[in-house]
């Protein structure tokens, strides 16, 4: 194990104390490859699976290790219309299993996040009977404010870039506190504890994952 791989698993440690306090369920896995593992034993055969946009989930390979055969999944993407598209999401609520990763988070296990429309973020907050977040060591901040500093500076602007926005910081690179149309950062949400205990599950992976 490298240094960099060991200082990884002492933080994770650090932040799953903090998740612990603040009734989140907090996991670590050495590598991606691990995490998915870990994420599927999760979830039993048959639960209903949805998720919110994540390049962590499809970096990770969780997103194509989530069989139709083995799970119910419900996909917003596959609708064919706006109505099915709103049946889908009306589902979501009531689906066993909510998959994301998060904005940052910090090292005393707070997460903090920022949606266009706050479709992701409702479903963090409230509905799915469980949230599974699964998050690189890079989106781990100091406190609130750098894990602030990072959602708005490097996650934002790179989900900007990724979505085609017109931005200014899918521009720049750097985030002008925007109120233009297109604008990505409607919601900041900073999840301090899950009122259900362990409704919310952070798998912690010892590698770069998403931005
Ligand atoms: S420039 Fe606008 S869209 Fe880009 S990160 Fe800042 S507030 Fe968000």
């Amino acid at each position: 194990m490298t240094p960099k791989q060991q200082t990884y698993e002492l933080l994770a440690n650090t932040i799953i104390k903090g998740l612990k306090k603040r009734q989140m369920e907090g996991y670590y896995a050495p590598d991606k490859e691990a995490a998915v593992q870990l994420a599927l034993s999760l979830m039993p055969a048959g639960s209903s699976i949805a998720w919110g946009g994540s390049m962590s989930l499809s970096e990770s390979g969780l997103m194509a290790a989530l069989s139709p055969d083995t799970y119910d999944i419900i996909d917003r993407d596959k609708a064919s219309s706006p109505e099915e598209r709103e049946a889908l999401k009306a589902r979501i609520v009531n689906a066993d299993y909510f998959l994301m990763s998060t904005n940052a988070i910090t090292m005393d296990g707070e997460l903090i996040n920022i949606d266009g429309h706050g479709t992701r973020l409702s479903f963090l907050i409230y509905g799915p009977k469980h949230v599974i977040v699964l998050a690189g060591m890079n989106k781990v901040a100091p406190d609130r404010a750098a894990a602030e500093a990072r959602a708005r500076n490097l996650a934002s602007p790179a989900n900007s870039v990724r979505l085609h926005r017109n931005t200014p910081c899918a521009l720049t690179g750097r985030c002008q506190d925007c109120y233009s149309p297109d604008c990505i950062c409607s919601q900041f949400v900073y999840t301090r504890r899950s009122s259900i205990p362990g409704r919310i599950k952070v798998i912690l992976v010892g590698e770069e994952l998403g931005y």
